[in-house]
């Protein structure tokens, strides 16, 4: 995939507007717990500020729909940015206006302002172009290194980079199109992709994207219940969709007729409810989990099988927990598989959300090729949909 890149083009001196993904978590205090999206954004800041721009940084947090929620403010964020990079972050605390054009003319090479929740405005989730020209004003280049956000056709992310005339993709950015890419581009045989989490629909697109490419698929988490119960096996009370049976069944069929080998889990951790003080039963393979229980985690003997083809791969993409593994009791099938995906020393890519909270509680995350900052952006990527903040930075 062919995109503008940041070494593309000529940003020395300029005014740049840099589209971050600073949408981290944050306590009720407004304290923020996980900064690691702030982290990931240093390499083009630093890119920007050695070619002496002057830099206008912005992003969305949360979801205030257009309207000023002071939770959701992005004053903390410039603390910890400042913090990160030793130098203080002007914040106009708007979004567009006359104060913020006062701003970005005072700023000096060098020197980094940060926008306020672009979310505050009701143009930004509305992609709407008179807004975007607002965004634009004094603005020389634009750089989006917001993957979180690639999967929105929102202002700042569309409409935008059609206004400036120069627009390029930032590191972060196009890292995250690298390492992903491999999974869905000439990747190896020995290519593994293990999928797990609540919702069977949510990956559909995905294993139908990749069913022709990958070689082994492991199935955990509640969606691997949709599947069992599509090839007739008593599933009791784990969550299931009802509505997609017939595609899970066609999904098997078809990977049956690719040589692409679907492994289900073969024995469970089942309880009455995901709570930790529970009766649980270890079912053994074969055998079926109670009617009046439901699925959790995946057994011992899952877990033997799976490590034995994670050992096997050379590349390994990751989306979504074997179990409900917040609570510790079924957490076993989701640490294991983080351990020895970290361990396996081939190519690993993790894709967003739960599952990179997974690698962070097993201690991991250290040791994985490739985590993803964008949850929902991997996802799309991963199913070949096409995204509009790349597609407008294509050369
Ligand atoms: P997702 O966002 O689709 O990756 O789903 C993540 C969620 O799936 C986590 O909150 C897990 O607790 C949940 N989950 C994983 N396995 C199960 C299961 N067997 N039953 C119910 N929920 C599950």
């Amino acid at each position: 995939m062919k995109i503008k890149k940041l070494k593309d083009i000529d940003v020395s001196g300029r005014l740049a507007f840099l589209r971050n993904d600073f949408n981290v978590p944050m306590d009720k205090q407004q304290r923020i717990t996980d900064d690691t999206r702030i982290r990931e954004s240093l390499p083009t800041i630093r890119f920007l500020l050695e070619k002496n721009c002057r830099i206008v940084c912005a992003s969305h947090l949360g979801r205030p729909n257009g309207e000023i929620i002071p939770e959701c403010s992005l004053r903390p964020v410039a603390l910890r940015l400042g913090e990160l990079l030793g130098k203080p972050i002007a914040f106009p605390g708007e979004v567009i206006g006359e104060k913020v054009e006062k701003a970005k003319k005072a700023l000096r090479p060098g020197e980094i302002l940060l926008l306020e929740n672009l979310r505050f405005q009701p143009g930004e989730m509305k992609n709407d172009e008179s807004f975007a020209r607002e965004l634009s004003k004094q603005v020389d280049v634009y750089i989006d290194d917001a993957f979180g956000a690639v999967h929105r056709a929102h202002a700042s992310i569309e409409a935008l980079p059609r206004l400036v005339k120069k627009a390029a993709a930032g590191l972060l950015l196009q890292k995250e199109i690298e390492y992903l890419s491999m999974a869905v581009e000439n990747p190896p045989r020995e290519y593994l992709l293990i999928l797990g989490g609540a919702k069977v629909s949510d990956k559909i697109p995905l294993i139908e994207n990749l069913l022709g490419k990958v070689h082994t698929i492991l199935i955990g988490g509640a969606m691997a219940y949709t599947f069992l119960k599509a090839k007739g096996e008593e599933v009791g009370q784990s969550k299931i969709e009802p509505e997609y049976l017939e595609k899970c069944l066609q999904i098997l069929e078809k990977a049956d007729r690719l040589g692409v080998r679907i492994i289900l889990p073969g024995d469970h951790i089942a309880a009455f409810s995901p709570e930790p003080q529970i009766t649980l039963k270890i079912t053994r393979a074969g055998e079926t989990i109670p009617p009046e229980m439901m699925g959790l985690d995946i057994g011992p003997e899952t877990i033997e099988s799976f490590l034995k083809e994670i050992a096997a791969a050379r590349l390994i993409v990751w989306n979504g927990p074997m179990g409900v593994f917040e609570v510790d009791t079924f957490a076993g099938g989701t640490m294991e598989i983080a351990r020895a995906v970290a361990e396996s020393g081939c190519t690993t890519i993790i894709g967003g959300g739960d599952s990179v909270a997974a690698v962070k509680q097993a201690g991991v995350a250290e040791k994985i090729t490739h985590i993803s900052t964008g949850g929902g952006a991997s996802l799309e990527f991963l199913s070949g949909k096409t995204l509009p903040g790349i597609a407008v930075l294509k050369s």
